[in-house]
């Protein structure tokens, strides 16, 4: 179960009395359970709110706000509408985090800026190059918490995508994640989401962003890291529409895909608000093993979980949903598990992401044979389905996504 999210509450469900209309009282015959666990779920989220994006020395960090937001700020300052659109280029276009070096800016104005703003990164805390290229980067933030964040390129293409994490910890307990070991710590605020990508494009000199669809080398985005974005919807939301937007990072919607375990409430949010590609960890295709491997299925189960991919805005052929399935030895890894998966994944746009268990220590699993992976890939294959297996990647360097911040701090503790 999500030991963090307390159940929710249940709506007072007395019908008011029909002979005597009494129209203070609201409908509560038919309260909107959705809107309700919608409204939870992102009370409990700012309990796990960041610290306000604002340097030791008092300035105000300039990364992670909205459009509106950067435009106020200037405007407490004194200046005009377009300064905005100005610094915004070059914070998200240039990628400069010196106001010295935006040469269409005057030179008084440029230090008035930087008394008062910075145009922050996160620090490396750790930068590891695996044999495969895979590189895996530990950012610490302001408070001292520290995030993964992970390139991954293409083993063909000169391209690649960057894996970020939303939150410090996972509230959610997946038995084979290693972040689900870690408790929530907080939520990654707009700065640090947006900071990780960032960042990784300075370590590859990536700046300014390419126009138009020019690939570059990281060239997606994929919300696999720590944490359940969908528990951090507001800043995932808030990063994902500056690395959007146009004059900036550029990065269209079909270039980023979210991940979630299966928050049913907010997968209809993501959709309709941000139209990115989704990924949905199903791992099991029973309710009793689900329930176990991915403990948020007590609350959302499959069922659940598949209605609201089969709604997802934008999902078609063209724009499939990603189902991921870890291989667990002997767990979920049958040819009876993988002619359920496509009974009950019939008829959605969907690919099958076979993800062969990343093992780390006291971890309970095995990784399945390759074998059993293939003769499961065949069965989704056969039924029509893309069956990719993701070839693990970064074994050389604490692969299994929240090692690495383990590690660390076990180093600081000593
Ligand atoms: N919380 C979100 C996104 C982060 S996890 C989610 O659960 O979808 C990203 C993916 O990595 C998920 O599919 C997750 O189940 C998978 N994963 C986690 N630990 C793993 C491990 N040790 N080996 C293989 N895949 C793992
Ligand atoms: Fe959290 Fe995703 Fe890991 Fe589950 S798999 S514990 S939701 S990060």
């Amino acid at each position: 179960m999500d030991a963090a999210v307390p159940e929710p509450t249940a709506p007072d469900l007395a019908v008011p009395d029909l002979a005597v209309p009494d129209l203070a009282v609201p409908d509560l015959a038919a309260p909107d359970l959705t809107v309700i666990e919608r409204a939870r779920i992102l009370a409990k989220a700012a309990l796990f709110a960041p610290p306000a994006p604002i340097a030791a020395d008092g300035r105000r960090d300039l990364v992670g706000l909205s459009r509106a937001e950067l435009a106020q700020a200037l405007a407490e300052t004194g200046e005009p509408a377009f300064r905005a659109k100005q610094i915004w280029h070059w914070i998200y276009h240039q990628g400069v985090t010196d106001f010295a070096r935006m040469s269409s800016i005057a030179r008084p104005l440029q230090e008035k800026l930087a008394q008062r703003f910075v145009i922050g990164r996160p620090e490396v805390a750790a930068d590891q190059l695996s044999a495969d290229a895979t590189r895996k980067f530990l950012f610490r933030f302001r408070d001292g918490q520290e995030a993964e964040t992970v390139y991954i390129p293409d083993r063909h293409e000169d391209r690649g995508a960057v894996c970020i994490s939303s939150q410090i910890g996972c509230t959610l307990s997946c038995r084979f994640c290693h972040t689900g070991t870690q408790k929530l710590a907080r939520n990654l605020g707009a700065a640090e989401i947006v900071g990780q990508f960032m960042a990784a494009r300075d370590a590859y000199g990536e700046w300014p962003s390419p126009k138009g669809e020019t690939p570059r080398l990281l060239s997606t985005i994929v919300l696999m890291g720590m944490g359940e974005p969908l528990y951090n919807f507001e800043n995932v939301a808030k990063a994902m529409r500056i690395v959007m937007d146009h004059e900036g990072i550029g990065l269209s919607r079909r270039r980023i895909t979210l991940s979630t375990s299966g928050v049913v409430p907010m997968m209809d949010r993501a959709g309709a608000e941000l139209g990115v590609n989704l990924a949905v960890s199903l791992h099991a295709v029973r309710d009793d093993l689900r329930d176990e491997l991915v403990p948020l299925n007590r609350k959302y189960n499959i069922a659940e979980v598949l209605a609201a991919c089969r709604r997802y805005p934008g999902a078609s052929n063209a724009r499939r949903i990603t189902f991921e399935y870890v291989m667990l030895k002997g767990v979920n890894d049958t040819e009876a598990d993988a002619r359920e998966l496509v009974r009950l994944i019939a008829g959605i746009p969907a690919k099958v992401n076979l993800i062969p268990f990343n093992p780390w220590p006291g971890s309970a699993y095995e990784t399945s044979s390759r074998a059993a992976i293939e003769r499961f890939a065949r069965i989704v294959m056969d039924a029509g389905f893309s069956s990719p297996v993701r070839s693990p990647r970064g074994r050389d360097i604490l692969a299994a996504c929240g090692q690495l911040r383990t590690e660390s701090e076990r180093r600081r503790r000593a």
